[in-house]
């Protein structure tokens, strides 16, 4: 008698596959469809969700509650504490509800998809029939093999492949229809499911109200804040995204990250959009700027297909076994000093400190920070990665995991072991003027000219030091040969 759609990082009406199956089938049988979210915060802290990642979702679910009011569709939002519970209770409220089909879109890390096998043995014996629809990758995982059948493991040849398939495929850039409005008679037979609130996070999740007043104007909630800063992205600053995407202190990227990963943005809708701005209709062809972005926005696909294809990365092995021995350092006053954004080097710093200023930090200084995480502090990079998924807004476990792959030499197509950032180079070159520096670094405002990349070696120590600013925690020529010794005695006994 009616339709349900469980709502997961798709937390959009438009261009939702499952969604817009869900609401076909219910068009078809004549019968309501209704919308359903589980808080699980046992898996917020098993996923290491950070509170502003809590907080922009439930802030997007008041959105989309409304959405789907004016279509008369209800929002049920329910918490259900042990997420072993969750298959169970979803299977309760159905019959309670009178439902018999559920949608959803797949997510395709482990414990995720153990989740839905779960649902689906359950459903099978309680007559309920699950569908399943691919929906956040623009190419589904599993659809693009190498000549000798093997899943890519290295992006540019698995990207060319991304855009042969996409234009040999062009339905899966067609967009999927919103849901249809309800019949009128949902209101009242669905009457309390429409009063349903959305909850508080759980407490260990919930941000400070100083923290709530700096984050929420920074992250407007929900698909029509998304929709806007996509048109706007598209209409002006994807022009120079190459030129200028690795600028930290220019708003040149998209800042759409946190929309993919909460699904108030479809990857298709932000690559047709992009394509379509661009006077060619190939993926590959017309404005540099947007072939660029575009590629950028495949990394996310390709790390979803990484995670599906060795899904022992979820089980924070490293993508390369032969990485395994390394032997880390545990230093915890350099762990320390990385998190707070102390390490005596100003453009770690910066970055680090736009981590917890914003929730958010700019790629180019995530690859810096993860680097010197674990190369200069020789630090096992799955402390960063843990750190990084407990303050990032955007927090997604297969592209965080991706990039400190890459950072630390560990993962799938990998910076090699032996290149090692310069961090006070990499300052010099992306942030010449030192401008992001001194946005995040109050104590270096005072420090002219170049002095800013390392103030104490360059004629500022005094400033820099009156000011509270500290000494690097290590010399870099130094950390770099350590690095690279640990490195190659891990992978020779591995
Ligand atoms: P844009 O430059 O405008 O790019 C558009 C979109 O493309 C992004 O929103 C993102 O969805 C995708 N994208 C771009 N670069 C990458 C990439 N290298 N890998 C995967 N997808 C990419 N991104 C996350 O979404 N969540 C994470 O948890 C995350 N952790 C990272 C950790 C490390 C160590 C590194 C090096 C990168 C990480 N990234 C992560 C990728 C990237 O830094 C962010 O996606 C990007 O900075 C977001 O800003 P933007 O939306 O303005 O990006």
């Amino acid at each position: 008698d009616a339709v349900v759609h469980w709502f997961k990082w798709d937390l959009r009406t438009r261009d939702n596959r499952a969604l817009a199956q869900a609401s076909e089938m219910a068009q078809q049988a004549g019968v309501p469809l209704i919308g359903l979210y589980i808080v699980s915060p046992q898996d917020f802290e098993a996923h290491l969700t950070a509170p502003i990642r809590v907080d922009f979702t439930l802030r997007t679910l008041k959105v989309l509650r409304e959405d789907l009011a004016k279509l008369d569709i209800p929002l049920w939002i329910e918490t259900v504490e042990k997420r072993t519970m969750v298959p169970g209770r979803i299977a309760d409220l159905m019959e309670g509800w009178g439902a018999n089909h559920l949608f959803a879109n797949m997510e395709y890390e482990v414990d995720e998809l153990r989740r839905e096998a779960k649902i689906a043995r359950l459903f099978a014996s309680r007559g309920l029939a699950l569908h399943l629809a691919h929906d956040t990758c623009v190419v589904p995982p599993g659809r693009l093999t190498s000549g000798s059948g093997k899943q890519y493991a290295v992006y540019t040849p698995w990207f060319r492949a991304w855009i042969r398939h996409v234009h040999e495929n062009p339905e899966l850039l067609e967009l999927s229809e919103p849901p249809a409005k309800n019949p009128s008679s949902a209101r009242q037979r669905y009457a309390a499911l429409f009063d349903c609130d959305v909850p508080l996070a759980p407490e260990s999740k919930r941000l400070t109200p100083e923290e709530e007043k700096r984050f929420r104007p920074l992250w407007p909630a929900g698909e029509h804040e998304a929709e806007k800063r996509l048109q706007k992205f598209c209409n002006g600053d994807i022009g120079g995204y190459d030129k200028h995407r690795n600028i930290p202190s220019t708003p040149s990227t998209s800042n759409l990250s946190v929309h993919f990963a909460s699904g108030t943005l479809s990857a298709r809708t932000a690559v047709r959009t992009a394509r379509d701005s661009n006077n060619t209709k190939r993926l590959d062809g017309g404005h540099s700027g947007i072939q660029t972005w575009i590629s950028e926005v495949a990394w996310r696909d390709f790390y979803k297909h990484v995670l599906v294809h060795w899904p022992y990365v979820c089980m924070n092995k490293p993508f390369k076994p032969e990485y395994s021995n390394i032997e880390w350092s545990y230093n915890q006053d350099h762990f320390k000093a990385w998190t707070e954004g102390k390490t005596g080097y100003p453009i770690v710093d910066a970055a680090m400190r736009q981590l917890r200023g914003m929730g958010w930090m700019h790629n180019r200084c995530r690859m810096i920070v993860a680097s010197f995480l674990s190369k200069d502090l020789l630090i096992d990079w799955r402390m960063g990665e843990r750190f990084f998924m407990e303050h990032l807004v955007d927090g997604d476990f297969a592209s965080n995991n991706g990039g400190w792959g890459f950072a630390a030499s560990v993962g799938v197509d990998p910076q090699p072991y032996f290149r090692v950032f310069n961090p006070l180079l990499q300052s010099e070159k992306f942030d010449p003027e030192g401008e992001y520096i001194r946005a995040w670094v109050p104590e270096l405002r005072g420090v002219v000219g170049k002095a800013v990349h390392d103030p104490y070696a360059r004629g500022a120590g005094k400033v820099a030091a009156k000011a509270g600013y500290p000494r690097a925690v290590v010399e870099h020529k130094g950390a770099r040969e350590r690095a690279l010794a640990a490195y190659k005695r891990g992978i020779e006994s591995g």
